[in-house]
């Protein structure tokens, strides 16, 4: 049993209110396994829809450091909402005894390894979403949906 990305199982719950139905290799495990789906940015009380969002100049690491913010498109600060969304994504791990999640890529909560930089302009650098920083540090393995 592992948990997911949500969005990645067609939940509609991105900020723009789709689903990232993409991947037919996370829906394909399905066949196979128990996969829970979780919103980290819905469990942190975020709206669908809500403004685009990203992580300012970093990765989730220095978010829960508290040494920068996420912000989304309109300037509001959302870092509360992220590291709640974060915490309440860890204790549902933890519950289940889950071991590994399964991560949309690029985002400020789900991305692995590969995040937007938080100029709004698409560029990426390297790093990890605030809930897989979170998950990291507590022995959770997390893959990227492009690793499946
Ligand atoms: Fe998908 Fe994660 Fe963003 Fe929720 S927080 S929409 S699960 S990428």
């Amino acid at each position: 049993m592992r948990l997911v990305s949500a969005c990645l199982l067609g939940i509609k719950c991105a900020w723009n209110g789709k689903a990232r139905y993409k991947n037919k290799k996370v829906i394909e495990l399905l066949k196979n396994e128990i996969l829970i789906p979780i919103c980290p940015e819905q469990l942190g009380g975020l709206a669908t829809l809500r403004e685009f969002q990203e992580i300012e100049k970093g990765s989730g690491d220095d978010v829960l450091d508290g040494k920068i913010r996420v912000k989304n498109e309109i300037g509001q600060d959302v870092t509360r909402q992220f590291t709640r969304g974060a915490k309440e994504a860890l204790e549902i791990a933890k519950q289940y005894n889950i071991k590994e999640f399964i991560a949309k890529s690029r985002s400020p909560s789900c991305g692995c390894g590969s995040i937007y930089d938080g100029s709004f302009s698409k560029r990426l650098i390297k790093g990890d979403g605030v809930t897989v920083a979170l998950f990291k540090k507590n022995g959770i393995r997390v893959i990227s949906e492009n690793d499946i």
